[in-house]
C-alpha cells in the first residue's frame, strides 16, 4: 500500500495491550471495519519502544484493509504487533493473555499468525477466544498454517508478472528471494520445480542452507540481495526492503515478493517505473494467507480457498495492464481500486 492521502477514515481503535503476569506488551490496532471485522495477523518482534510497536501496527493494520478489499473478502483490516519480551518468557502464558484480549474486543478483531508466531501459538489464542484464525483444520475445511497458500499466490503473481513484464515464463530465470522463512522457503520450492535459478539470503541459516542444499540456489549477504543479478527480485522478509537507494541499485526487472509494505515511501513507487521496473503490488499478491484465515474463520471448505487464490494471478496480470494502459504505478492503481470498494461499500451502508 502506497502511503499517501487517502480517503479512508484513519485507524478507528488502537487498543493497548498491557499483562505484567504474562509479559504481553503491544497493540490492536482497527483500521477499518466497512466491510466486516477487522482481519490481520499477530506480529511478535522485538520493537525498541512502543511508538515503533504503535507505528508498524497502524501501517500494517492499514495494509489489512487495502490487501481485504482488494481480495474481495467481507473483512476489515486490522493487525496486531506485541513486543518480544527480552530473555525467556512463557509463551503459552504470554498468547492465553493476548486471546483474552482478543475476546475482550467482542470479534471486532479477528487474529492469525504473522512473523513471529506459530500455529501453536494461535492455539493457546484459541483457548481464550474464537475470533482466531489459523488453527489445525479438518480434512477439507479451510485452515492451517496460512504460509503455503500465500506463497501459492506470491507464485502465480510472478508467473503473470514475468509473462507481462519480460515476455517469458520463470524457467530459466534468475529469482532473488530475501528471506526464507515459511513463505520464502515455500516460494523458493515452486520456483525451482517449474526451472527458475535461485539466489537467496536470509541472516538465519536454518531453511536457507537446506534450500541451498537442495535446489543448488546461490546464499549471498542479507545486504546484496537486493541488488544481485537478477530477472525478478522477490522480497520475502520484512518491510521496506525497497528503500530509494535499494531501488535505485536494483538490477531485477521485475519485483514480487511476499512481503508487507515493500515500498519504504510513496515516492518508491515511482522511481521502479521511472527505471523501467515493474512492480507487483505486495498486498495483491500476498492475499493468499488471508485468504485462508478468512475462509477459516467463516466455516468453509478449501475449495473455497482455491477458488479465491486462483484469482489473484489473473487480478494481478489485469492490474498490469491497466496500470500500463495509464502509464501509472500498479501501487497507485491498486491503491484506487482497494479504495474505491472500500468507499462503495460506506455508500451501500450509509
Ligand atoms: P517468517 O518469519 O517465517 O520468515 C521471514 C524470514 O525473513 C526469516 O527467516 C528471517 O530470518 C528473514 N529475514 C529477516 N530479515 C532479513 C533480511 N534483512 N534479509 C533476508 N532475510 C531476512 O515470515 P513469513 O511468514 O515467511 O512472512 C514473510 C513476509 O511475508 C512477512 O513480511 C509477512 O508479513 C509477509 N506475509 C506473510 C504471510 C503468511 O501467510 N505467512 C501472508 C502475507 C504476508
Amino acid at each position: 500500500m502506497v502511503s499517501r492521502p487517502t480517503r479512508l477514515a484513519p485507524p478507528l481503535e488502537c487498543v493497548r495491550l498491557y499483562d505484567l503476569g504474562s509479559g504481553l506488551d503491544g497493540i490492536i490496532a482497527i483500521h477499518s471495519r466497512t466491510l466486516g471485522p477487522g482481519a490481520g495477523g499477530c506480529r511478535l518482534w522485538s520493537y525498541p519502544d512502543l511508538d515503533h510497536a504503535l507505528a508498524d501496527a497502524i501501517r500494517l493494520a492499514e495494509g489489512m484493509s487495502y490487501k481485504n478489499a482488494l481480495a474481495g473478502l467481507p473483512l476489515g483490516g486490522a493487525k496486531a504487533v506485541l513486543r518480544k519480551p527480552e530473555g525467556a518468557f512463557d509463551r503459552v502464558a504470554l498468547f492465553r493473555a493476548f486471546g483474552r484480549a482478543v475476546e475482550a474486543l467482542g470479534g471486532a478483531y479477528i487474529t492469525a499468525e504473522d512473523v513471529g508466531t506459530t500455529v501453536a501459538d494461535m492455539q493457546d489464542v484459541a483457548s481464550a477466544t474464537r475470533h482466531v484464525a489459523g488453527l489445525p483444520s479438518a480434512a477439507g475445511r479451510a485452515g492451517g498454517d496460512p504460509s503455503p497458500w500465500t506463497a501459492r499466490g506470491v507464485f502465480e503473481s510472478m508467473q503473470a508478472a514475468a509473462r507481462f513484464a519480460l515476455s517469458t515464463d520463470l524457467a530459466g530465470l534468475t529469482v532473488a528471494v530475501q528471506g526464507t522463512g515459511n513463505v520464502g522457503a515455500d516460494l523458493c520450492r515452486r520456483l525451482a520445480d517449474v526451472g527458475a535459478r535461485l539466489i537467496i539470503a536470509d541472516p538465519n541459516p536454518t531453511r536457507r542452507d537446506r534450500l541451498a542444499a537442495v535446489h543448488g540456489a546461490r546464499v549471498v549477504d542479507s545486504h546484496e540481495i537486493a541488488t544481485v543479478e537478477a530477472d525478478v527480485f522477490a522480497p520475502c522478509a520484512l518491510g521496506g526492503a525497497l528503500t530509494r537507494a535499494a531501488a535505485l541499485g536494483l538490477r531485477a526487472k521485475l519485483v514480487c515478493g511476499a512481503a508487507n509494505n515493500q515500498l519504504a515511501s510513496p515516492d518508491v513507487a515511482d522511481l521502479l517505473m521511472d527505471r523501467g521496473i515493474t512492480y507487483a503490488p505486495d498486498y495483491v499478491v500476498n492475499a493468499g494467507g488471508i485468504i485462508n484465515v478468512s475462509a477459516e474463520y467463516l466455516g468453509e471448505d478449501e475449495n473455497a480457498v482455491e477458488a479465491r487464490v486462483s484469482a489473484i494471478a489473473p487480478r494481478v496480470a489485469a492490474l498490469l495492464d491497466r496500470a500500463a494502459r495509464e502509464r501509472r504505478s500498479p501501487a497507485v492503481v491498486a491503491d484506487e481500486m482497494a479504495e474505491e470498494a472500500i468507499a462503495c461499500a460506506e455508500r451501500v451502508a450509509a
